[in-house]
């Protein structure tokens, strides 16, 4: 049963959290109780048991889930997550971000999530294979091309997209590329699909930069997480000229007042799996530590609830661009606006991903295959777009980007779902 209350231990759950957002928005609107009422609830909970043939002969059984929020703008879209501590209400919460994700940057789609509670790293090669095929067959009733498009999220990768796409392809009895996206290249992915979010996230810093008159050139930034979203978005940092003085990841973090090397430092974490095997000129900080120094930008991009009312108070970055899911506790959010720091909020910053899925997507159904450069352009003219949209809402209604966010994502789809009415 859906929870969407507070947990036993009192701290808010994700789902209660994104409703509380979402009704804070809904309210500023004025929206018709109607429609509050059918986007509260997901429309589609599936709930399966995922049984797996161990290596040593014996059946695990894996719960998993995939949830559709809202079909309204169109197919459902969203990751899938492996982790031993997914639940049902917190894929219904993600599903619902993804809603608002779509909708913000004006892409077709409603918003979708999956989840198997499972800790994929204690699967050999060959159990993560049978577990994410026979997850994928369990599924396979609502997902397709037209219907729902999973791609990756936490612990899945184009690998696990592969397997996906292989075996729904097997259902149908012929190769239907378009029913994921972040699949592997040779297989229909689109260039650019792996540096997206990170791109994504610093084209809207850019836009508020300029907005707010700050020189990016010499302007000081930190990243904390330096997976795939934090160290192309250092790197880009890197390349505006920013001087990205702190970046961390799970094993500690980096510091150098001068600028780190940022493309050397993903080189050398690409290789052993850590930051802290650097070698270059930096000075090991408390893995903490990276969201306090003094600097101009910071992009959490770990995990969620990173920030919050315990450190936010201690957090001096003038810019927070939300590269994470949800970096940001509602409480934390309130400290932060009180001193004047913009956050550019994660449906808007992080959005850069899920948009260039979009775009493999539609290679995917008219086969055919962008180049580099055609996804950046596209790219940065959506996140552009979005971006501007969301200050100018901001700006009129004398709101933050958070729900300046809110407001128009909430919108669009609340006019979808009157356009379309409901059935029957
Ligand atoms: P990832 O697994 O590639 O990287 C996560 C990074 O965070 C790793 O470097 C890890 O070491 C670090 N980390 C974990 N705990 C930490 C801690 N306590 N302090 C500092 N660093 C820590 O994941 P990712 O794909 O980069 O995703 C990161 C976040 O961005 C997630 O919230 C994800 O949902 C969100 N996101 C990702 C995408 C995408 O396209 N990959 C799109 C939208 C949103």
């Amino acid at each position: 049963m859906l929870q969407g209350n507070n947990s036993s231990s009192g701290q808010k759950s994700m789902l209660a959290v994104t409703l509380e957002v979402m009704n804070r928005a809904a309210d500023r609107l004025g929206l018709d109780q109607s429609i509050r009422n059918v986007i509260s609830k997901p429309q589609r909970i599936l709930s399966v048991s995922v049984p797996v043939r161990m290596d040593d002969g014996s059946i695990q059984v894996f719960d998993g889930y995939r949830v559709q929020h809202n079909l309204a703008r169109g197919p459902a879209k969203g990751g899938i997550r492996f982790h031993p501590e997914v639940t049902m209400d917190e894929v219904v919460a993600l599903a619902m971000n993804m809603t608002w994700k779509c909708a913000v940057v004006d892409i077709p789609y409603g918003g979708a999530k999956g989840g198997v509670v499972v800790d994929p790293t204690k699967l050999s090669i060959g159990e993560l294979e049978r577990l994410t095929r026979r997850f994928t067959s369990e599924i396979s009733i609502i997902i397709g091309p037209e219907k729902d498009i999973p791609a990756p999220d936490v612990n899945t990768n184009p690998q696990i997209m592969a397997w996906v796409m292989d075996t729904y392809s097997m259902h149908m009895g012929y190769s239907v590329p378009s029913v994921v996206t972040g699949k592997p290249i040779e297989i229909g992915g689109s260039v650019g699909r792996v540096d997206a979010t990170g791109r994504g996230c610093i084209y809207t810093v850019m836009e508020l930069a300029k907005r707010i008159g700050l020189r990016l050139e010499g302007a000081s930034a930190a990243v904390q997480g330096f997976g795939n979203v934090g160290s192309h978005a250092a790197v880009f940092l890197q390349d505006l000229g920013c001087r990205v003085v702190a970046v961390s990841d799970v094993h500690g973090a980096l510091y150098n007042e001068d600028g780190l090397d940022c493309r050397a430092i993903k080189a050398v974490a690409a290789r052993t799996g850590s930051i802290m095997d650097y070698q270059g000129p930096a000075e090991r900080i408390p893995r903490e530590a990276a969201l306090e120094v003094p600097v101009d930008i910071l992009v959490p991009a770990a995990l969620e609830n990173q920030i919050h009312a315990g450190n936010a108070h201690r957090i001096q970055a003038k810019i927070i661009a939300e590269g994470a899911n949800g970096p940001t506790t509602n409480e934390a959010d309130e400290i932060l606006r009180s001193k004047g720091t913009i956050i550019i909020p994660d449906i808007l910053a992080n959005a850069g991903g899920v948009t260039v899925s979009y775009f493999e997507w539609v290679q995917g159904l008219q086969s055919l295959s962008w180049t580099e450069k055609q996804v950046a352009a596209e790219l940065e003219r959506r996140m552009v777009t979005a971006f501007n949209q969301v200050y100018d809402r901001a700006q009129a209604e004398e709101v933050d980007l958070r729900t300046a966010a809110y407001l128009i994502a909430i919108e669009r789809v609340a006019q979808a779902i009157k356009l379309r009415g409901i059935y029957p």
